[in-house]
C-alpha cells in the first residue's frame, strides 16, 4: 500500500502583516512538514512573534494564505487551535494556583472529559518533570520550573502541533539544556513543532529545518549543516588585533572580494578554505550557523 504523505502541519504563503507604517511580516513563505521541528531564527524585530500570533489567529494577516493542520486561517482557527499547543513567550501562569491547578484549568479549556482529566494532568507533569512539585504554588517555583509548567500546560490535550515562542529566553544555560531535552522528547513522540528563537545554538541543536528570518521574510531555509555549507563555506579565518588593524584587514578583504564579518575583537573572513597564501595571520575554525546568521541578517550576536 502506498501511503499519501501527510499535509504539512503549517503552511504560509506570501503572508503580510502590517501595523500602520510597520510591515512586521513581509511576504513570508514557511512550511512545517508533519512530524518535524522547524526553527524560526531571526534577530529582534524580524517578525517571529507576529508570525506566531498569526498562527493562533491573535493577529489577522493582511495578505497571503495560512493553513494550520489543514485548516485555513482565520476561517477555521478554532478547529486548528483545538489541536495545537501554544507556549507563549510571556509567562502568563496563574501564580496564586498550584502547578496541578494550572493544568486543571487547561483541561477544562480544552474540553477534556472529566474521566480523562487526571491522566492528562499526570502525563503533562511527567513530561515536564514536575510530578514532585505538583502541590507547589507557581510563585514558589524557579524560573526554569515555570517554563516547564508553561510547556506542560500546552500539552495537556496531546496536541499534534506545538508552537514555542522563544522557549528559553532569559534562562541560564543549565535550565536551557533541560528544556531542550523536553523539546527533543516532544519531537521524538511525533509532534510537529514550530519554535522561534534568536539563539543560534538553540536552532542548531533542535531544529530539523532552520528558517532564517530577516525583516519579515524568510532569507534562507534548510538543515543547519546545509545552510552553513551553502552560505558560509567550510572554514572561517579569525584575525585578531587592535581596531586599526581590523579596519585594515576588512578594507583589504573587501578589495579582494573576500566575505567578512565583525566579531567584536576580530574580523572573520568566510570561505577561508578558498584563500591562497596571501591570507592574513589568524585562527582557522569550521564555519558555523552564527556566520550564516550574521551574513544574512546583518546582525551582530549579543
Ligand atoms: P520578533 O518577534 O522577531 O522580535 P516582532 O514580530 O515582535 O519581531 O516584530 C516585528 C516588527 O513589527 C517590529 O518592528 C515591531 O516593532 C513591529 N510590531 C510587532 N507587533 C506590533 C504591534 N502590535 N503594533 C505595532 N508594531 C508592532
Amino acid at each position: 500500500m502506498s501511503s499519501v504523505p501527510a499535509p504539512p502541519a503549517i503552511s504560509l504563503r506570501g503572508v503580510v502583516k502590517r501595523y500602520g507604517d510597520v510591515t512586521a511580516v513581509n511576504g513570508l513563505d514557511l512550511t512545517v512538514p508533519d512530524g518535524t521541528c522547524v526553527g524560526l531564527l531571526g534577530p529582534n524585530g524580524a517578525g517571529k512573534s507576529t508570525t506566531m500570533r498569526l498562527l493562533t489567529a491573535q493577529a489577522i494577516a493582511d495578505e497571503g494564505e495560512i493553513e494550520v493542520l489543514g485548516f485555513p486561517l482565520p476561517a477555521e482557527s478554532k478547529a486548528a487551535r483545538a489541536e495545537m499547543g501554544v507556549v507563549p513567550q510571556l509567562d502568563n501562569l496563574d501564580v496564586t494556583l498550584t502547578v496541578e491547578q494550572n493544568l486543571l484549568v487547561f483541561t477544562h479549556l480544552y474540553r477534556i472529559g472529566r474521566g480523562e482529566r487526571r491522566a492528562a494532568i499526570e502525563r503533562a507533569l511527567e513530561i515536564a518533570n514536575l510530578r514532585e512539585r505538583r502541590k507547589a504554588r507557581v510563585d514558589e517555583l524557579s524560573g526554569g520550573m515555570r517554563r516547564r509548567l508553561l510547556i506542560a500546560r500546552a500539552l495537556v490535550h496531546e496536541p499534534r502541533l506545538v508552537l514555542l515562542d522563544e522557549p528559553t529566553v532569559g534562562l541560564d544555560p543549565q535550565v536551557r539544556q533541560e528544556l531542550w531535552a523536553l523539546i527533543d522528547r516532544l519531537r521524538s513522540e511525533g509532534a510537529s513543532i514550530l519554535m522561534s528563537t534568536h539563539y543560534i545554538e538553540e536552532a542548531e541543536r533542535l531544529a530539523d529545518t532552520v528558517v532564517v528570518v530577516s525583516k519579515g521574510q524568510a532569507v534562507a531555509v534548510g538543515r543547519p549543516n546545509d545552510l552553513v555549507a551553502e552560505h558560509a563555506g567550510r572554514e572561517a579565518l579569525e584575525v585578531y588585533g587592535p581596531p586599526a588593524r581590523l579596519r585594515e584587514v576588512e578594507a583589504d578583504a573587501a578589495q579582494r572580494g573576500w566575505p567578512t564579518r565583525r566579531t567584536g575583537t576580530s574580523v572573520t573572513i568566510l570561505r577561508a578554505e578558498a584563500l591562497n597564501g596571501d591570507a592574513p595571520e589568524g585562527e582557522r575554525r569550521n564555519a558555523n550557523l552564527e556566520d550564516v546568521f550574521v551574513l544574512l541578517t546583518g546582525e551582530e550576536i549579543a
